[in-house]
């Protein structure tokens, strides 16, 4: 069976299920529950058919409760069929040549017990992500193409390259400011750069209802980082 030729984006549902299913996230825990990683739908369906992941579907029970399934592919399959019939719109759809069925929003690797990286990786798609793709001077949203790496205070004022020194500026801002420190070019930071506790690309993914279900798994994360 084949996610890549064979798939469209949802057409027939409405409501969430509008967007491209496609595009969807996954998030992936280890064989401990501990979040590690996001993926695409695509790679997702892969691990699954392959029986490498199994799917942790939470499912609300009303009145702040929710439980949890952990289901193989052929039991995604029915009730994802259940799902299309009954609340087809509080999913997001692959439709395949044969069946369709839901996007699942968080996968387990049944194999896989390395634990979650510690530390957020220090690059330029993080920094962008933790400063919202926000120029940190002007305040102004701009395409990343259309931003550079700033250094607070400049390399040639013995400024080091770390997560409190680098912002996001646009070009017009950088220019402005030049060789100098912000206090000396009379320019305010927005924000003050600080080193993010987890990866910044998910939390931008939190903020989006859909992926509201990972919150438990990535609070688990965080605090089994805090405590060692
Ligand atoms: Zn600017």
């Amino acid at each position: 069976m084949s996610f890549d030729g064979h798939t469209t984006s949802s057409g027939s549902y409405p409501g969430p299920a509008g967007s491209i299913a496609l595009n969807a996230n996954v998030l992936v825990l280890n064989k401990y529950y501990q979040a590690i990683r996001v993926i695409n739908v695509r790679r997702a369906f892969s691990m699954l058919c392959k029986e490498l992941a199994e799917v942790i579907h939470i499912e609300d029970e009303g009145a702040g409760k929710s439980k949890w399934l952990n289901l193989n592919f052929t039991d995604w399959q029915e009730l994802s069929s259940l799902k299309a019939e009954f609340e087809p719109d509080d999913y997001e759809w692959i439709h395949t040549v044969r069946f369709q069925i839901a996007v699942p929003r968080i996968i387990r690797l049944l194999g896989y017990d390395k634990l979650p990286r510690q530390d957020v990786k220090f690059n330029r798609r993080n920094i962008y992500a933790r400063d919202g793709s926000k120029c940190q001077y002007c305040g102004k949203k701009f395409p990343t193409t259309d931003l550079s790496l700033d250094h607070v205070t400049p390399k040639s004022q013995g400024g080091k390259s770390t997560w409190d020194n680098i912002v996001c500026s646009c070009i017009r801002c950088n220019v402005k400011k030049g060789g100098r420190t912000p206090e000396q070019a009379h320019m305010h930071l927005i924000t003050k750069p600080v080193k993010p506790k987890r990866s910044p690309v998910i939390n931008i993914r939190l903020a989006d209802e859909r992926y509201s279900s990972w919150k438990q798994f990535l609070d688990n994360a965080y605090w089994t980082v805090e405590l060692k």
